[in-house]
């Protein structure tokens, strides 16, 4: 028996309930690849803290963890009620009111964005709470947006504030973002998550905030899709992932803009135009909800993220489930099993990258040849491939196959960056010259690792991606593929 790795990512929101070292050991050796950070809530020194915990812990456990800081962006939001909440009833009058200060009550509560009375109409549907809350838009009068209540129950502080249909177009980037992207930037986080973008700019100003703080190291910036105005022409999604690193399916906003029944046809457009735009995606929020309090998932739950990796995402989030949950490290791990027995069934997972598609790059040939190769030659036990940025395992990690990706590069920050991406198991060598020394220093030992492990067998052979130049061997841009036995390898003269 070889030891299937997990080629699904899991994304694990950090709060409360994961700050402390122990546990956050605990999630990492249960298999989390990625940390979020949300700075929606908690301020910067709980934020750092986690971050110098986490570095610790994966630096303890030889893990190549990365960090995502995903920004507040223009979520609106409710101001304060005297009594923390108010119990609203089914057609009661109820008034927003962008100006009036003080703790609002049964009849009124404050909005702090001014221009939400200009965006909203007669008949316009105010989502508050995720959608637990509705009220229909009866008038507006100046700084006053006059609605009734079309659900009863529980309204509390800072609840956001959704237009059904989308269309609240506050700026993406806030001034408070602004500074988030700046500290962040310097505590060399790996992913920055951008919410509510709406364009390709709204990324181009982050990255060039982040430019500003340090040239040498821009985060990868991932664009949540939350909004429904993305889907309202054909190329807006395409404008965006264009201009992102990577997508987050953003289903928690998402679902309250574009309602119930579009959101499951998104997810899966989105993943299919990420994978087809060399991006990669994570698929969030709600997954494993149930777990915050009960020690086993729904089995509508255990088919949502099985669903979610058949259809291709590279990775699946957790984020009031570890953040504030009860069981963090039992949903990373029941999560894990979902992962791993959906994986079996590789031949049902969507491939949206065709082996035979046009390239434009000799890296992407390779990587393609790369996986055809090992998708129909017997007994391919792993694809090493030499990625010192990471470029590669991406073009690689956009095919379906079952065969592991060992990324392998000299640098933790790309190793960290390859840790998100589908089926791709980075491994960082510390050598200036890594490729020009691999076969002669580290490839035995590796392939001597990988069989140790149990992730490939004698009988195997190995596909390397790697540079090769005649004239100048220390440039690196894959050009070249090769094809060995285990038993070669291992025998051989280094
Ligand atoms: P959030 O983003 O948790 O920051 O709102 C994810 C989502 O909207 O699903
Ligand atoms: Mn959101």
């Amino acid at each position: 028996m070889t030891l299937k790795l997990r080629a699904t990512k899991i994304v694990a929101t950090m709060g409360p309930a994961t700050s402390s070292s122990e546990v956050m050991e605990e999630l990492v050796k249960a298999g989390v690849n990625i940390i979020r950070m949300n700075f929606s809530h908690g301020d910067f020194d709980f934020h750092l803290n986690n971050i110098n915990t986490l570095r610790k812990v994966s630096k303890k456990l030889n893990k190549h963890v990365g960090i995502i800081a995903d920004l507040p962006g223009p979520k609106i939001r409710i101001e304060s009620f005297e009594n923390s909440f108010i119990n609203l009833i089914l057609g009661q009058k109820f008034i927003l009111d962008t100006q009036k200060e003080g703790y609002g009550n049964e009849s009124w509560v404050g909005v702090g964005y001014k221009d939400l009375p200009q965006y909203c109409k007669h008949g316009d549907i105010l989502l508050l709470d995720d959608g637990n809350v509705e009220l229909e838009v009866i008038e507006v009068q100046d700084h006053k947006i006059i609605t009734k209540a079309l659900t009863g129950g529980v309204l509390s502080d800072k609840k956001g504030i959704n237009l059904k249909g989308g269309g609240l177009n506050a700026n993406a980037i806030t001034l408070k973002d602004r500074t988030i992207i700046e500290f962040v930037t310097e505590q060399k986080v790996d992913f920055i998550a951008v919410s509510f973008v709406s364009k390709g700019s709204d990324l181009d100003l982050v990255r060039k905030i982040a430019e500003n703080i340090d040239s040498r190291h821009i985060p990868k910036l991932i664009s949540k899709i939350e909004r429904a105005d993305i889907f309202k022409d054909k190329d807006t999604l395409d404008d965006l992932l264009q201009a992102s690193d990577g997508v987050m399916v953003a289903r928690g906003d998402l679902a309250v803009e574009v309602g119930v029944g579009a959101m499951l046809g998104l997810q899966k457009t989105i993943i299919e135009k990420a994978v087809k735009h060399n991006k990669f995606v994570i698929t969030a929020t709600q997954m494993m909800e149930s777990m915050i309090n009960s020690p086993t998932p729904t089995r509508a739950e255990i088919s949502d993220v099985g669903n979610a990796v058949l259809d291709s995402t590279d990775a699946v989030m957790l984020s009031a489930e570890t953040a504030i949950g009860n069981n963090p490290i039992r949903t990373v791990e029941q999560m894990v099993k979902i992962a791993i027995g959906v994986e079996e069934h590789v031949s049902m997972k969507r491939a949206y990258k065709n082996i035979n598609d046009k390239c434009t790059t000799l890296n992407q040939i390779i990587a393609a040849s790369a996986v055809n190769i090992a998708n129909t030659l017997n007994d391919v036990g792993a694809i090493l491939c030499l990625s010192l940025s990471g470029e590669t395992a991406l073009w690689l990690s956009r095919y379906v196959s079952s065969v592991p990706i060992i990324g392998i590069s000299n640098s933790f920050s790309s190793a960290r960056f390859m840790n998100i991406l589908s089926n791709v198991h980075p491994k960082v060598f510390s050598d200036d010259n890594l490729v020009l020394h691999f076969e002669q220093r580290y490839l035995k030992s590796l392939v001597n690792e990988l069989l140790l492990d149990g992730i490939i067998k004698i009988k195997h052979k190995i596909v390397l991606t790697k540079a090769f130049n005649i004239s100048n061997p220390v440039k690196t841009k894959t050009n070249s593929l090769t094809i060995h036995s285990v038993e070669e390898v291992l025998s051989s003269v280094y």
